[in-house]
């Protein structure tokens, strides 16, 4: 039977409880343990897969082919867990499944309320994720702050699951700011006195309590809040801002988190073994060897969370490379008239990412263009694997007017389209070509060296592919296909030769790097780059 932490969060949004449950996660496998990390979001969205980047930040996807919250790439990083779609509840999910029963007749003569029936179908969900697995932890995060409205039948299902499962295998982890004031100098303890408060009214005591603070706390300050807030000292852990969030677990552990946590579960596991990654991500991330400068041309530029997965990917390239990576993010609206040198004249490697819709593209096909007569090593995922091709077609197939249907339906050239079975769907919501999908690799090419085998398999998420019809007369001018999927006959990478390093994939390799282990690709294109420099 697995063991459940709650983390919930209190005082302000972005304390960072992705990454205190993602690294709790860590610290409870670096004893052995085998654990799992869910994500609760209030929202009514069924899946954030239908909102945009600026409302969500980026939409991460599960090998299952699930649309989830980017927290749940953090626990993919941080973790061995495999997360798929049950690892995602959102308020929309719970409510469509509830209606649905209650169509059917499931509760037939029952008033359908949020207590009982939301709040049985929340804990049966969390419940469902860890059925017949051998797992030890279940590590639940509730989004939003305590206080919101949207966010109490989740809190109460909490609640009764504690009660249910009982105290030494349920407990509840506070995530809170301390904030420091700086008229005062001094670190106040109000905020998280009020938010703890706040969680006691609807019925849960927390055990232990993560304090975001900017300063460090004093002891009084530490006994202070564990006297008001009624948890013991050793309780109350400290979580300053650190300079790379792989920190983190680290941080904790130094606190003995890990023992607090499986003392209070009465958890038997070994001791703590977190040598490798302090050797082989963080002590490589304090000493880099070498910095690169690495270009990011997307539209969701100003937006930190929108390419969060990609900057990350990129991190662990450095990583494997020992090398700091110097991101610079150029939105591609400012790339235009043939103004592409000026943005990208002092960058070592330039990598395009996915996106929807228009605005935008010209920029990112100039800068595709760039960087295949610069030479300058390039790295396409998704739309910028779609953009590299509308490029090769345009200046060197002479097709002109090129494009892909998404954004000209009427283009001679539609080199980027929508397959058949895409057409005749109406409905927006997880109808794209989702999750994961093999790739068989060409022989001689970046990709295959990169990978090392020729069978891979990765994560999609987009409706338009490569058409096949002008496939000719590209392979003609020197486009190489280096990977397809082969039962839907589907382009999934391609490449140029005589370029030092010209990768474009449709998938989106990002979601399966990690610190300790950066996806080949965009170890390969770090690599490619440091040596441009
Ligand atoms: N908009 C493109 C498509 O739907 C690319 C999607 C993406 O980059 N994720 O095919």
């Amino acid at each position: 039977m697995a063991k459940y932490i709650f983390v919930t969060g209190g005082v302000v949004s972005s304390l960072g409880k992705g990454i205190t449950s993602a690294s709790i996660g860590k610290l409870m496998e670096s004893r052995g343990l085998k654990a799992t990390l869910i994500k609760c979001d209030p929202y009514i969205n069924v899946d954030p897969g239908t909102m945009n980047p600026y409302q969500h930040g980026e939409v991460y996807v599960t090998d299952d082919g699930a649309e989830t919250d980017l927290d749940l790439g953090h626990y993919e990083r941080f973790t061995n867990a495999v997360i798929g779609k049950g690892n995602n509840i959102t308020t929309g999910k719970i409510y469509h499944s509830v209606i649905s029963k209650e169509r059917r007749g499931d509760y037939l003569g029952k008033t359908v309320q949020i207590i009982p029936h939301i709040t049985d179908e929340i804990k049966n969900d969390i419940r469902k994720v860890s059925r017949g697995k051998d797992l030890d932890i279940v590590i639940v995060e509730i989004g939003g702050t305590v206080g919101d409205i949207e966010s109490l039948p989740f809190l109460e299902a909490v609640r009764q699951f504690i009660v249910e499962e009982g105290h030494a295998n349920a407990l509840s982890i506070h995530v809170t700011l301390v904030p420091y004031i700086k008229s005062a100098s001094e670190i106040k303890t109000k905020p998280t006195q009020h938010s703890v408060g706040k969680l006691r009214e609807i019925g849960i005591q927390p055990d232990i309590l993560i304090c975001r603070t900017e300063r460090p706390l004093s002891k009084e300050a530490r006994e202070k809040i564990a006297l008001f807030c009624n948890v013991s000292k050793d309780a109350v852990i400290q979580a300053p801002d650190v300079e790379s969030i792989y920190e983190v677990p680290l941080v904790f552990s130094r606190q003995k988190l890990d023992q607090l946590i499986t003392k209070l579960l009465r958890l038997r596991c070994g001791s703590r073994d977190l040598v490798e990654w302090k050797r082989g991500v963080l002590d490589r991330i304090r000493h880099p060897k070498r910095t690169v400068k690495i270009a990011v041309v997307g539209k969701y530029i100003t937006l930190q969370d929108a390419y969060k997965s990609i900057y990350e990917a990129l991190i662990h390239g450095g990583i494997a490379n020992n090398a700091r990576i110097d991101i610079k993010k150029i939105d591609s609206g400012d790339i235009s008239g043939g103004n592409a040198e000026k943005h990208l004249k002092d960058v070592s490697g330039i990598l395009i990412p996915g996106g929807f819709g228009y605005r935008g593209i010209e920029g990112k096909i100039d800068a595709v263009q760039y960087a295949r007569e610069k030479k300058i090593p390039f790295f396409g995922i998704c739309l910028g694997m779609q953009v590299a091709v509308i490029e090769f077609a345009r200046n060197i197939c002479g097709l002109k007017n090129a494009h892909s249907t998404e954004f000209n339906r009427k283009t001679p050239y539609p080199v980027i389209s929508l397959l058949e079975e895409q057409k005749g769907i109406k409905l927006k919501g997880a109808t794209m070509r989702l999750g994961k999908y093999p790739c068989s690799l060409k022989k001689d090419t970046n990709s295959i060296k990169a990978y090392k085998k020729d069978k891979i398999s990765e994560r999609h998420r987009h409706r338009y592919e490569f058409n096949n019809k002008h496939r000719k007369i590209m392979e003609i001018k020197g486009l190489v296909i280096a990977g397809v999927y082969s039962k839907a006959n589907l382009v999934e990478i391609v490449e140029l030769k005589d370029h030092p390093w010209f990768v474009a994939c449709q998938f989106h390799p990002e979601f399966k790097s990690k610190p300790d282990n950066a996806h080949p690709l965009f170890r390969d294109f770090v690599k490619a780059s440091i040596s441009q420099r």
